[in-house]
């Protein structure tokens, strides 16, 4: 009774506030939503599917949240399996490998959890719609969508931060982000993407934890590096991230030169160019995503990159960043051959750049990292305003959709050894298979 005294009803916004109706939803989203209010459900549309409509920005997925038990989904949806081991969440299958993931509201044990410092525990528990609104990570990612009344239920001043265009962590920002430190990365993702400012005690915060990062398992904070790096606004992150300390705790290296003037700018840029690639169509691979990224350091750690490199010279300079990349991208378990890859593909920086403005020599066209050398040298040139990078450049994105299980095909056994793609000095091709000179 007492609790029900203490917690003030939800922001109720109707439809001409917000102009959500059913048809702005994805058609078996709503089949989901409708079928669970129908069996006597709440259901709801929550977190970024929200905030995107709010803004006119279609969503890249639709999650839904409903009181129903993960086994009461699945007794409604005969197409679904349940998966996860930190959650529980409902896959619900579709067409064309489209997926419709569910989860049941869930407590806010945590938030309320005074043991500072302690990494969330795997946690299940379900609660009611309130508690799941204050388990999320910021305001605007915390509210619900009523596809029934077409209206936006809004426990956590998510729709007073969108329209002011802040990004705020829900609750006490030092807690929220002691418990799990991957908060942080998502609030400056988000601000990044929507153009959002950082509210003073959610950024506050983040600079003071910046550095526990380092206790969330690798994976999870690969994965949200590389989400960062395709997000399209990668240019404003990394400003975000030079600023708020997590660029050096994601990578440590950085710490030796981001002071040094230029650098941010020169990060800024190369993300810019980046940005503007992959927000027209084009989807750049992980390791040049990567090469870019690190590009401001290594031209400061290997002032030979900023020259025209002699190809003999390449060679060893490809092996000196071989051997540093193993050191310093080991906390973030990158495989060998990306980092393979990286190490490459800087290194074909500055043969692009000695042969710059004469046409491209035939047998460097005929090689099979000249698109690849290409467009890293069109990124840089385009990050230091020159032209745009042409559009055949660009890697296409797979034709799959958005949400698909993967099909797992056996992979055809390479013929060719694991090597990088270099000879040594002592072979015909010179370094790369380069023509030696
Ligand atoms: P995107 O457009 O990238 O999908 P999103 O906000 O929907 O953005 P998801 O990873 O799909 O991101 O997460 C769905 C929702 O789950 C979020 O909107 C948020 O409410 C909640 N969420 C995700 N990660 C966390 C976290 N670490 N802590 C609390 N809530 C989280
Ligand atoms: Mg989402």
């Amino acid at each position: 009774m007492k609790k029900e005294q203490q917690d003030p009803p939800p922001r109720i916004v109707g439809v001409e506030s917000h102009g959500i109706t059913a048809a702005s939803l994805d058609s078996d989203a709503a089949y989901v939503l409708k079928k669970l209010t129908k069996a006597g459900y709440k259901a709801y549309l929550v977190g970024g599917g929200v905030r995107d409509l709010y803004q006119g920005v279609s969503p890249k997925d639709f999650d839904l949240s409903t009181d129903a038990s993960p086994t009461q989904v699945r007794k409604l949806f005969r197409n679904s399996r349940v998966i996860g081991r930190r959650f529980r969440l409902v896959q619900v299958f579709f067409h064309d490998n489209k997926i419709i993931e569910l989860s049941t509201f869930r407590c806010r044990t945590e938030c309320d959890d005074d043991k500072k410092g302690e990494v969330l525990a795997h946690n299940n528990a379900f609660g009611d719609e309130r508690e799941d609104a204050f388990r999320r990570d910021l305001t605007i990612n915390g509210l619900f969508y009523d596809i029934e009344q077409e209206t936006i239920i809004d426990y956590v001043g998510g729709v007073q931060d969108l329209d002011d265009k802040v990004v705020r962590i829900i609750g006490n920002a030092d807690l929220r982000i002691g418990r799990d430190p991957v908060r942080m990365m998502r609030a400056i993702r988000h601000a990044a993407r929507s153009g959002f400012t950082i509210e003073p005690a959610t950024w506050t915060a983040i600079q003071t934890h910046c550095d526990s990062l380092s206790v969330c398992p690798v994976s999870r904070i690969r994965d949200e590096l590389f989400k960062d790096l395709h997000g399209r606004a990668s240019g404003q992150w990394v400003r975000f991230a030079a600023r708020s300390g997590l660029l050096t705790s994601l990578l440590p290296f950085y710490a030796e030169v981001l002071e040094e003037e230029g650098v941010e700018e020169e990060l800024e840029q190369l993300l810019t160019a980046v940005d503007m690639v992959q927000s027209t169509g084009g989807r750049l691979k992980d390791d040049m995503l990567l090469a870019v990224l690190i590009l401001p350091w290594a031209r400061r750690r290997f002032p030979d990159l900023n020259t025209g490199l002699k190809t003999g010279d390449a060679f060893a300079l490809s092996r000196e960043i071989r051997e540093h990349l193993k050191h310093i991208m080991a906390h973030l378990d990158i495989k060998r051959a990306l980092k393979e890859q990286i190490a490459t593909t800087l290194t074909l920086l500055p043969l692009f750049m000695k042969n710059r403005g004469k046409g491209w020599p035939k047998w460097l066209t005929k090689k099979s990292y000249f698109g690849q050398g290409l467009l890293f040298h069109g990124l840089v040139q385009q990050a230091g305003g020159g032209e745009k990078v042409a559009e055949n450049l660009w890697p296409k994105p797979p034709r799959i959709h958005k949400k698909t299980i993967p099909v797992s095909r056996p992979k055809p056994r390479s013929k060719g050894s694991r090597a990088p793609a270099y000879t040594n000095s002592k072979s015909k091709g010179g370094v790369f298979g380069f023509r030696k000179g």
